[in-house]
């Protein structure tokens, strides 16, 4: 696997693939850790749970350069990426058995009925190269700590974060096999994933490799948790806090390179305040430093890959030849490296790829509607389902609209974010399943009934 740092377009590094030999080893280890593993009393979990995150504290610098070299992410972002992680870990072990203590049913005299929740073995997870420890954390720390063990694909172009994150594991003390990185193309996943060692798998990224696994999965009646991206609407309604929502909304859609599922990505503005958005989300988008993603200062670096770079410039290049507005960005800057500055396109066709498809890059639509309903028809106009932000000074007409929202979280006044306490994921082709939170944990679990008469 060769890794080439976007900011360059230099090859920076190159692994070995595994083989078939190394999978199988992968798998024996897996099982053999998992027998004893889940029987460990919870607690020695959750101390361990805790020690990888001061491995991951210890090691910040390290593992933040890791990731801003194969994927570009501007390093105080990755640093913090690395922060979040740590947290997640010490979430699960302080609410572990809080989220997987047994639950106690009405009973028949004379028995006692009771769901208690046991782990389902090796988990598979296909990671994508976005948020390549955060999204990683946000699987192992519960599902590991529920007494299975991880199999981690990473994606192709960040070997060098699937590495360090099973020497994080390594390092806080778990056994061998709790948690391992497999450095494996898509190609080999069915394989794995048939395989009847491995019990179920978790999946981050683009909807037809969701469709991929889930079909395998299906076929082999495994159980999945998808989580593939979306088109979130920022609705700015008449009476919000218009410099706010510009502000937060610009940084929302730009920050990792624009390159997250949960971004802001459809701008919808009622038209009493549209003119005064438009203008300050402009202001705040050209505000942005664009540059070196290993210097301190640098707010957004290059795109993960010159090819999704490629990919983001056509969906620009086609909504403005279907006749969208280009208001500032628009071409990829003229220097060595995938950069792409924030652009803002208005009046925008429906239909058009900015309009209809998943933009993963610091290009933002900008709609004017008449009123609340048009507001909500345009959110919901979308194959997506993930997130959705509202903006409103009166809080319970922001509530309200969020009922009227499909997705799988709203937040007033408030970018999305993923956060350890709540459950996060998404309905339509944003995915099924929830991570985070306690419905997170018991999402690869048997909920075993124990009725004993
Ligand atoms: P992919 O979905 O192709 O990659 C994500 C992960 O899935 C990687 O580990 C990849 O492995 C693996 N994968 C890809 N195809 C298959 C398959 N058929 N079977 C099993 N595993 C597979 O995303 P890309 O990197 O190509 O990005 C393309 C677009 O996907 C982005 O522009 C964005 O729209 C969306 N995306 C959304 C993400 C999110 O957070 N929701 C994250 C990443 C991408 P490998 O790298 O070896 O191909």
């Amino acid at each position: 696997m060769e890794v080439t740092n976007p900011a360059t377009g230099e090859r920076v590094d190159s692994y070995e693939e595994d083989g078939q030999d190394d999978v199988e080893a992968a798998l024996e280890t897996a099982v053999e850790t998992f027998d004893s593993w889940r029987d460990r009393p919870l607690q020695e979990r959750t101390d361990l749970l805790s020690n990888a995150a001061e491995v991951l504290r210890e090691n910040e610098q390290r593992y933040a350069e890791t990731m801003t070299e194969e994927m570009g992410k501007p390093i105080t972002q990755a640093k913090s990426e690395v922060e979040k992680c740590a947290w997640v870990c010490e979430h699960y072990s302080e609410h572990a058995s809080e989220y997987l203590d047994e639950k106690g049913h009405p009973s028949p005299a004379g028995s006692s009925v009771k769901t208690v929740y046991e782990p389902l073995g090796p988990v598979l997870a296909v990671m994508p190269w976005n948020f390549p420890f955060w999204q990683v954390f946000r699987f192992a720390a519960p599902y590991v700590t529920a007494g299975n063990v991880g199999l981690l694909k990473h994606a192709s172009n960040v070997p060098g974060c699937s590495e360090a994150i099973e020497e994080v594991f390594r390092e806080a003390g778990y056994p061998e096999g709790a948690f391992q990185s497999l450095l494996v193309s898509s190609d080999q996943v069915e394989g794995i994933l048939e395989d009847e060692r491995v019990k179920a798998a978790t999946l981050t990224g683009s909807g037809p490799a969701g469709r991929s696994v889930a079909a395998t999965a299906g076929e082999n009646l495994k159980k999945t948790v998808l989580e593939l991206g979306g088109s979130d609407p920022y609705v700015v309604l008449d009476d919000a806090d218009v410099e706010a929502a510009a502000e937060t909304g610009a940084w929302a859609r730009v920050q990792n390179g624009g390159q997250s599922c949960i971004a802001a990505k459809r701008f919808i503005v009622h038209t009493d305040v549209y003119d005064e958005f438009e203008e300050k989300f402009v202001e705040q988008m050209e505000s942005y430093t664009v540059g070196d993603p290993t210097d301190e200062e640098t707010e957004i670096g290059p795109q993960a890959r010159e090819s999704l770079l490629e990919d983001l410039h056509e969906q620009v290049e086609d909504s403005v030849d279907a006749g969208a507005d280009l208001l500032t960005g628009g071409e990829p800057l003229d220097r060595e490296g995938a950069y792409y500055p924030p652009t803002v396109l208005a009046n925008v066709p429906e239909g058009c790829p900015v309009d209809s498809e998943e933009v993963f890059g610091p290009a933002a639509p900008v709609y004017e509607v008449e009123d609340e309903e048009e507001a909500i028809r345009k959110a919901n106009d979308t194959q997506f389902g993930l997130g959705a932000s509202v903006w409103s000074e009166d809080r319970e007409r922001g509530e309200r609209l969020a009922g009227r929202i499909d997705a799988g979280c709203v937040y007033v006044n408030q970018l999305v974010k993923s956060d350890p306490r709540v459950p996060f994921g998404g309905i339509k082709e944003s995915g099924y399943g929830r991570e985070l939170s306690g419905a997170g944990m018991r999402e690869f679990v048997n909920r075993k009934t124990v009725w004993v008469e």
